[in-house]
């Protein structure tokens, strides 16, 4: 279990008491303790589960430390759950609205009575709102502009929560001696960046355990049907879970069908069809004769198809590959060698350079780069010139004093709100691994953006271009761009093109990211760590090139140290 997780459930937790109007002191606490946690450069659960005294952290007392062995013991806690029978979950939602804090929900729940979004909204529609005490037109008007995004998006969950859950079901039910098969279909199998539902299927030989065994499941909240071979939960995060139970001879079937998506599986009916075959979750069928359903090689082979990757069941380029026999061997976490976006204490990451070195080279990676802040992001500690080149001067000292991996000394320089950069060119040129981004003014027009990332481009000195839209998937849209032009001029100036691994990031998308390969471009997949434990996020990063198609060629950090080098612009 990582830190994040743990401080997540805290900053949870803090925000249902600021709602309930509890002790100010008390949710101070909470968040406290949240940011401890989140910036602790060890494992909270390692040193729990060692019966270790975490009262050594500044801001947790015995209470807090008492919770967090709870919460790591069981996957719950009790404060929490007492909370959530009192607060529905569609009251958190509204958190979701830009600019909406736990305070403004409180009054909404707590004066208003209002229980969901679908209730704000009509409150607002109402005029309530501007009415209440400290509200206004303004905040009115803004509420009302947000809301619908605000459900949509609460009706999503990321990829990494999707997986987590969705993988240690499927882990917990195959300790079932009556659960012969089981695994994750659906988007989360495809790896989208967001889901809406998950699927799990199983074969049985005897389904009831397998049911009995997901209600209890601790991120299961209720079970909203149970039929023979089919259960439907809600889980905590408001997200719906479908078990389904299906033959032995069909469980490849179902695995292509409800894998989907919904376009890809349109064109394989399709194909199936003009074979005069049909297809559907049991089987394909010649008539009433069953030829194919045991595994999905079979189901794709009778229709002449080779297996194709989930990731790329989209109906975009995976058929027309299929017809040229040229699927591409999409790249593999194992093939990457390298990391080059990360934070370490001298901004606003929790790890030492040494640390960060240390753990990359236990991952089997061969080099990094350490990119800390410039100084322009002065909340995570930016660093200025003078302080960037002192902060070089230890990465190169710590790079001789440690063996089996290379250290490149970098920096996440920042676009400037008036398009220049944030630090001279001289400092930059300093640099083994300069990362261009936006942080700031992420709202200016469209313009304005377009300028700011084309000189970013146009600077000799510029590597790379991070995090290129700026988008928190489900919070935050990105910068308004034509993503297009940024790729034709990356690629005139020779600068690569990150793929952010962070889940909550993933910029580019699998389709910009595809539009850059298919320019020639060069794609780094980095996981902009700030811990130790923030490599462990490279596996989405992968998961996002392979859903753009990518191979080890694609990906700039699949070469070793001197290949990758020569890749530089400046090489
Ligand atoms: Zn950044
Ligand atoms: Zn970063």
């Amino acid at each position: 279990m990582k830190n994040d997780t743990i401080a997540g459930q805290f900053e949870l937790l803090a925000d249902l008491l600021e709602i309930d109007g509890a002790n100010p002191f008390r949710i101070r606490a909470y968040r406290g303790a949240a940011r401890t946690i989140s910036s602790a450069s060890e494992s909270l659960a390692q040193l729990a589960g060692d019966g270790e005294d975490l009262t050594q952290f500044q801001g947790i007392g015995k209470d807090l430390a008492r919770q967090i062995v709870e919460y790591v013991a069981t996957g719950q806690l009790a404060s929490l759950e007492e909370l959530r029978a009192k607060i529905p979950p569609g009251v958190l939602d509204m958190l979701r609205i830009p600019g909406v804090g736990p305070k403004k929900v409180a009054v909404f729940f707590r004066t208003l009575g209002l229980r969901t979004l679908a209730e704000l909204k009509e409150a607002c529609e109402a005029g309530r709102i501007a009415e209440l005490k400290g509200f206004g037109k303004k905040t009115e008007a803004g509420i009302l502009q947000n809301v619908d995004k605000a459900a949509e998006n609460a009706s999503r969950i990321s990829i990494s929560d999707a997986r987590v859950i969705a993988e240690s079901v499927v882990d917990d039910l195959r300790q079932l001696p009556e659960v012969l098969q089981c695994e994750v279909a659906g988007s989360c199998r495809r790896r989208r960046e967001s889901c809406g539902d998950l699927d799990v299927l199983a074969v049985c030989s005897d389904p009831g355990p397998a049911m009995d065994r997901l209600a209890e499941h601790p991120a299961v909240d209720s079970v909203l049907l149970r039929g023979e071979t089919k259960q439907r939960v809600r889980l905590k995060n408001g997200v719906e879970m479908d078990l389904r139970v299906v033959p032995e001879e069909s469980f490849g079937a179902a695995m292509q069908y409800f894998t989907g998506s919904k376009e890809h599986n349109v064109e394989v009916r399709h194909r199936a069809k003009e074979k005069g075959l049909k297809v559907n979750e049991y089987g394909v069928f010649r008539g009433e004769e069953m030829i194919a359903g045991r595994s999905e090689e079979d189901v794709y082979a009778s229709i002449g198809l080779p297996w194709i990757p989930p990731e790329l069941r989209e109906n975009r380029l995976e058929f027309a590959w299929a017809d040229q026999g040229e699927m591409p061997e999409l790249i593999s976490l194992q093939q990457i060698r390298g990391d080059l976006h990360m934070h370490t204490t001298a901004s606003d990451g929790a790890a030492t350079i040494e640390q960060m070195a240390i753990a990359a080279r236990d991952r089997g990676l061969q080099y990094i780069a350490i990119t800390d802040h410039s100084q322009r992001v002065s909340m995570a500690n930016g660093l200025d010139e003078q302080r960037l080149l002192q902060h070089w001067e230890e990465i190169r000292a710590v790079n001789d004093s440690i063996e089996g991996i290379e250290i490149l000394c970098g920096i996440e320089c920042d676009i400037l709100e008036d398009a220049t950069l944030d630090l001279a060119d001289e400092v930059l040129a300093e640099a083994d691994w300069v990362i261009a981004v936006l942080h700031y003014g992420l709202r200016q027009p469209h313009d304005q953006i377009m300028q700011r990332l084309l000189n970013a481009v146009r600077n000799p000195h510029v590597d790379i271009i991070g995090h290129c839209t700026g988008r928190i998937i489900g919070r935050r849209e990105g910068a308004d761009m034509n993503m297009m032009d940024v790729l034709r001029a990356a690629a005139d100036h020779g600068v690569m093109m990150e793929i952010n691994a962070h889940p909550s990031r993933l910029d580019l998308s699998e389709i910009h990211a595809a539009a850059a390969a298919e320019l020639g471009i060069p794609i780094v997949i980095s996981t902009d760590a700030h811990s130790t434990e923030g490599f462990d996020v490279m596996q989405y990063g992968v998961d996002q090139a392979r859903r753009a198609g990518l191979t080890a060629e694609g990906v700039a950090n699949t070469r070793d140290l001197q290949e990758f080098r020569s890749l530089l612009r400046s090489s």
